[in-house]
């Protein structure tokens, strides 16, 4: 790998660090609450490697078979994967047990699916539901209307875990509007706790973007690509 490119991880990894920092501070939180997953889909092994050097251990990725490829190649490093994808029923088999978090579970069939695999190899999967909270008809998601009878269902299922919620807001320059998209996601997460009497710990939301008004709004999983590796080739 060339130093250059090391150069510029480093640069990139240093500088999000300390703003999550800041962020965190500006609202009175604690950075410990906030984990950071770098999300390294289209990037190197190496790339993610250089940084699991530079302390960074929790990765993001897309795409099952990238993805699979990547944890093989750096299977000596035990690092803590997550899948932020859109998932198929059919690749469910891939998935399970190779990810400690599964972000994008937005229908009962496919979180159906992965409860019969777990229970099959006898374990269980923590998942996240991904929430369309902007209801925009090309993203996927379940629609906020429709969240409380998912979480129903998944409750049902002894096979995974539900932790929390996940959302990619619409992209709008307004940062006061995008933060109202988080907070509408904390808000459901607080409803889906009082419905249910049970604590959902996650809330998976910011990137590059929006990662400071995500923080301000309560995230705890923050998924950052671009600010720390580039623009995806
Ligand atoms: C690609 C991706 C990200 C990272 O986006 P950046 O803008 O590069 O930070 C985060 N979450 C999901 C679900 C993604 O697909």
């Amino acid at each position: 790998m060339e130093e250059a490119r090391k150069q510029v991880l480093k640069d990139n990894f240093l500088k999000l660090i300390e703003e999550i920092q800041e962020a965190c501070i500006d609202c009175h939180r604690s950075p410990e609450e906030v984990q950071l997953i770098a999300v390294s889909k289209k990037h190197l092994a190496e790339d993610i490697e250089f940084l699991a050097q530079l302390g960074q251990k929790s990765f993001g990725e897309n795409y099952v078979q990238e993805a699979l490829a990547k944890q093989k190649e750096l299977s000596k490093l035990s690092l803590d994967w997550h899948f932020i994808g859109a998932l198929q029923t059919n690749k469910v088999k891939f998935v399970l047990g190779n990810f400690s978090l599964i972000h994008s579970i937005d229908r009962l069939k496919l979180a159906q699916a992965l409860n019969k695999k777990a229970l099959d190899k006898k374990m269980v999967q923590d998942v996240l539901i991904q929430v369309n909270i902007g209801k925009e008809p090309q993203k996927a998601g379940v629609l906020p209307e429709d969240l409380e009878a998912l979480v129903e269902n998944i409750l049902r299922l002894p096979g995974i875990c539900l932790k929390g919620f996940m959302t990619l807001p619409p992209h709008i320059q307004d940062r006061n509007k995008m933060r109202n998209y988080f907070s509408m996601l904390r808000k459901l997460k607080e409803k889906m706790e009082q419905a249910f009497g049970k604590q959902f710990p996650h809330l998976s939301m910011g990137m590059t973007l929006d990662f400071k008004e995500a923080i301000y709004e309560g995230a705890t999983l923050i998924r950052v690509g671009t600010k720390i590796f580039g623009p995806r080739p």
